[in-house]
């Protein structure tokens, strides 16, 4: 009997994994036995190079997930690449901070489209073509504790977290009885380009590691071992949870 986490023969897809978090669940997904389909809009030859060392091909697809332009596509050169796939992982994510007051409905817009949107249709196009090849499949929603939580001067992000978390659950319901399993993580905070602002700020910096019972900021690979869970066979009965991982932060 293979292993319950083993992933080999999978085909992944990471968008948003030349870096930061996704850099980190795409090395675990490999290091597990997947093979990587990674989206970004920038250079990736160092993800190309974790994904070797993994010894695990690597397929790189630059696209901009600011609109549902590049979505077929993504699709279709994973399949000419790999003939499948296995697993989704909706990664690429954005923010924009400034007071309610004062937020603009650009910034409203942009990161509803990428965190949002842009999940949600290339979550349909990647689960027509897992329905097409009968084998079922994982989906991985990227979360936040604004997922669960209200943050502060984010309000286009915390609509978009908690928004996909809705959708997690919703997509859940209609597709677990088909083979899918659609699911999420939520970090907690983070030591990437997208927490930069708040750790450059000695005030929010110290409030916030003050509240993490681990004592730090989350490093990427945190989210490896969750991320190949919910991938694997051992997460089959396992539909529309959130999972949070946090180093504690939900239960102070
Ligand atoms: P990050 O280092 O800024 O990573 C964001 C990733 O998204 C990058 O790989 C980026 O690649 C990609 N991306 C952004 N806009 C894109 C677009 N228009 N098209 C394609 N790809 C795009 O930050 P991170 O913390 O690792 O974020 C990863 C995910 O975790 C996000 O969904 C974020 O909301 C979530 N998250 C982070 C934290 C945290 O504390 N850091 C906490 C909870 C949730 P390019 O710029 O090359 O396109």
């Amino acid at each position: 009997m293979s292993h319950l986490f083993d992933l080999t023969g999978k085909v992944a897809i990471v968008t948003g994994a030349n870096g930061g978090i996704g850099q980190g669940i795409a090395v675990a997904l490999a290091n597990a036995g997947a093979d990587i389909a990674a989206v970004a809009r920038s250079d990736m030859s160092e993800t190309a190079q974790l994904i070797a060392a993994a010894g695990r091909r690597f397929l790189p697809i630059q696209a901009d997930l600011a609109t549902t332009g590049p979505i077929a596509r993504i699709v279709d050169e994973t399949v000419a690449w790999a003939g499948q796939i296995d697993v989704l992982v909706n990664n690429a994510g954005i923010i924009r901070r400034a007071d309610s007051v004062d937020f603009t409905e650009e910034d409203w817009d942009e990161v509803m489209n990428v965190n949002l949107k842009s999940a949600f249709f290339l979550t349909q196009a990647v689960a027509k073509r897992m329905f097409a090849q009968g084998q079922g499949g994982k989906i991985i929603n990227i979360a936040s504790m604004l997922s669960f939580q209200g943050g502060i001067r984010v309000p286009s992000y915390t609509a978009s977290k908690s928004g996909l978390a809705g959708v997690t659950r919703l997509l859940a319901c209609e597709w677990a009885g088909k083979g899918l399993n659609v699911n999420a993580i939520a970090p907690g905070y983070f030591a990437t380009n997208n927490t930069q602002q708040l750790r450059d700020d000695p005030d929010r910096n110290a409030a916030i590691l003050g509240r993490i019972p681990a004592g730090r900021w989350g490093i990427p690979s945190d989210c490896g071992g969750a991320a190949v869970f919910l991938a694997s066979r051992a997460a089959d009965y396992v539909h529309g949870i959130v999972l949070p991982v946090d180093g504690g932060w939900l239960s102070r």
